[in-house]
């Protein structure tokens, strides 16, 4: 028998994380916070942490990695499975969700010991992508990329003979991600018991192409009326994506991006295990054509009124950060000013906000058109079809969203679908 607790992660958005067990054999699948207050956690349950045999932890997104140091804190003493990069990027996400928790006037539930004490084991120098991992006689994984930001992964889990597939975040829809499909794997997936599959667009079916002619679209209205048009995005991931997107886009346009983002695009460089073919040679040839934004001086110069309007590409998706709030109060004095927010904003952030004010209140226009970086409606059911299990728990989107999705696929005649709430187990074949 094979179990599944949700910690946390189905039925909503944030703080994935789901115990696996069969026999004798635990497992961890991602420990993240939600961003809701001073962070919701994980319903990490004492008792069993000290059995749990191997943590796995997809990508380094908050969601998924940052109550990590609480599993220490709580006893947990064995290591986490992830990729090296994941590894590399995560000292950045731990001193972003600390400044954060700071700002709210709240404490961390751990602190820099905890951290310290994680114990990375690193997928990608144990096995190649596709490739199994002998952890023990009762358990084995086998990883690929999720295409969904650098060093991203999913899992297939082998635990006393019963696999276990977990998609992470997923989507085979990256610009520059290399995705590896489940079905790919030499000998195929074998039989599955059960799966977490990402299902964070619900319903949604829009491929990414027809949002991007929208973010086009929106982008053009604003350059076209002589504003000037921020994104706020995340350091690493859909930001630089949409740089080189919209670079080639608006060419003649001022396409400025803030240091960041950059780092963002270097680092994407020093990778291309990670990339897609003509990824690499891409990047490179956009990096010429980039105004680099590295100090104040140089941000207030080009929003000067008689400066050439462009696109400004920020840090921070949400525009919690000091920057971004900077450039909202810039953007709102002129109403032809424009913002494109393209990525899941959570309650009560400034993205959040701006999105429930009245347009006339916002000062400027305000839009949100969301880059794919998760799945939708025809990727589950794509995913569905190419890994046939008997139980699949739909995950990562509110509780009616997961239900809507769960209605549309059922009608469609999939079975085995669950919608699940954190504190809830399913019990598996
Ligand atoms: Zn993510
Ligand atoms: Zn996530």
């Amino acid at each position: 028998m094979m179990q599944l607790k949700v910690w946390g992660g189905a039925g909503e958005h944030g703080r994935s994380c789901y115990m696996l067990q069969s026999g004798e054999t635990r497992v961890l699948l991602d420990c993240g916070v939600k961003r809701t207050g001073s962070g919701e956690y994980p319903l990490l349950d004492p008792a069993e942490i000290p059995h749990i045999d191997a943590v796995f932890l997809s990508h380094a997104h908050e969601d998924h990695s940052i109550a990590l140091p609480l599993l220490y804190k709580l006893g947990y003493r064995g290591k986490v499975w992830t990729t090296r990069i994941t590894a590399e990027l995560l000292p950045a996400y731990y001193a972003t969700w600390g400044h954060y928790v700071e700002q709210q006037d709240a404490r961390l539930p751990y602190d820099e010991t905890d951290i310290r004490s994680i114990a990375y084991a690193y997928l990608d120098e144990a096995a190649p992508a596709l490739g199994w991992i002998e952890l023990g006689p009762e358990l084995r994984v086998c990883w690929g990329r999720s295409g969904h930001m650098l060093g991203s992964v999913w899992f297939l889990l082998e635990l006393s003979g019963r696999r276990f597939f977990y998609s992470g975040d997923y989507t085979e829809e990256s610009l520059l991600l290399r995705t590896d499909a489940l079905q790919r794997l030499p000998g195929g997936p074998g039989e599955l018991t059960g799966a977490v599959i990402d299902a964070a667009y619900g319903l949604d079916a829009e491929p990414q192409s027809a949002k991007l002619e929208r973010i086009y679209a929106a982008a053009d209205g604003v350059l076209t009326a002589g504003g000037h048009l921020l994104l706020p995005v995340p350091h690493s991931g859909r930001g630089q994506e949409l740089l080189l997107l919209l670079q080639r886009q608006f060419p003649g346009v001022p396409l400025r991006v803030e240091e960041e983002l950059l780092h963002g695009l270097e680092q994407l460089l020093r990778q291309p295990g990670w990339l897609k073919p003509g990824a690499e040679a891409r990047i490179a040839a956009a990096l010429g054509g980039l105004e680099v934004v590295r100090d104040a001086e140089q941000r207030t110069r080009f929003l000067q009124p008689g400066a050439q309007p462009g696109i400004v590409l920020t840090g921070d998706g949400m525009m919690q950060s000091p920057k971004a709030q900077w450039y909202y109060r810039q953007l709102r004095r002129n109403h032809l000013n424009g913002i494109i927010l393209t990525g899941h904003a959570y309650k009560h952030t400034l993205a959040d906000r701006l999105l429930r004010m009245a347009p006339p209140d916002r000062g400027c226009r305000v839009e949100r058109i969301v880059y794919k970086i998760h799945q939708g409606l025809p990727d589950v059911r794509r995913m569905l079809q190419a890994v046939p299990c008997p139980v699949a728990i739909l995950a990562h989107a509110p509780e009616a969203d997961t239900e809507a999705l769960l209605r549309q696929l059922k009608a469609e005649g999939h079975r085995g679908l669950l919608s699940l709430r954190p504190g809830d187990a399913a019990t598996l074949a």
